[in-house]
């Protein structure tokens, strides 16, 4: 189980209803599109310890996202 860093439920990696989404490295699973929507609107407020000094925010160039594959 992963923890969905938007809510703090418990989400199915295998079987993340939300997708999900990676972040400087890291893999972020989601329960719902909405809490993945509300996490690339601020990924540093909701993964501060990951971004920070690694610049601002969402960057496209390395985040990748994989969605109901
Ligand atoms: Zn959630």
């Amino acid at each position: 189980m992963s923890i969905d860093p938007v809510c703090k439920k418990e989400v199915d990696e295998k079987n993340a209803p939300g997708g999900k989404v990676r972040y400087w490295g890291e893999v972020f699973h989601f329960c719902s599109e909405e809490c993945r929507k509300a996490f690339r609107r601020q990924p540093h407020e909701y993964a501060p310890e990951i971004a920070e000094g690694r610049g601002p925010g969402y960057d496209k160039a390395r985040t990748s996202e994989t969605w109901r594959t």
